[in-house]
């Protein structure tokens, strides 16, 4: 049945995989949580996973991710952090109530209340935006270099010289029109 919405890009930091629900921003944007039961499908993936969603935190959601999205813009090209999107994202940071468990084997788990589990989980993804946005994790908050896309990403490369958000996506794109266009070149001589 989850056939009919796409796909979700998945990455490796929970705040910017967040913002990748929405991809080519700049381009004709593609929506990867439509309805609330692909939030549920997402927040799953990630070790966050709640029976439900009503569309009204659905809203919630999406307004927490413009406003990581905002500010971590503003972060990647050095200018000031918009005061509304900071808002947001205490707002969201502090009114959840997840709590980290460790496992008998030793990994982290996220325990989530019942009653109130989607804004647990956008606690946790405000939490982490918060950890990249404060300069605490290491690496580089950087645009995406598609024009189409110009997502911000967090680059962990240890060169920190990442162009793309997602090498499988953007950065393919990217190579097969840089190749289309030496064929032309090739073509005209
Ligand atoms: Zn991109």
């Amino acid at each position: 049945m989850t056939a009919e919405f796409p796909d979700f890009r998945l990455g490796t930091v929970l705040a910017t995989s967040f913002t990748a629900t929405l991809t080519e921003r700049r381009g004709k944007a593609v929506e990867r949580i439509p309805v609330p039961h692909r939030l549920v499908d997402w927040l799953a993936v990630y070790g966050l996973a709640v029976d439900s969603c009503t569309p009204a935190q659905l809203d919630l959601a999406r307004e927490l991710r413009e406003s990581i999205h905002a500010a971590a813009t503003a972060a990647a090209t050095g200018e000031a952090l918009p005061a509304s999107a900071v808002r947001v994202i205490n707002d969201r940071s502090t009114q959840g109530r997840a709590a980290a468990v460790l496992t008998p084997e030793g990994e982290r788990r996220w325990q989530l209340s019942p009653a109130s589990s989607v804004e647990d989980a956008l606690s946790v993804i405000a939490a982490d935006a918060i950890g990249i946005l404060s300069g605490e994790r290491d690496g580089r908050l950087a645009l995406c270099a598609s024009p189409t896309c110009q997502a911000a990403f967090f680059d962990t490369s240890q060169s920190r010289t990442r162009r793309w958000c997602d090498m499988n996506t953007c950065g393919n794109r990217q190579k097969k029109a840089r190749f289309r266009a030496s064929q032309r070149g090739a073509a005209g001589t």
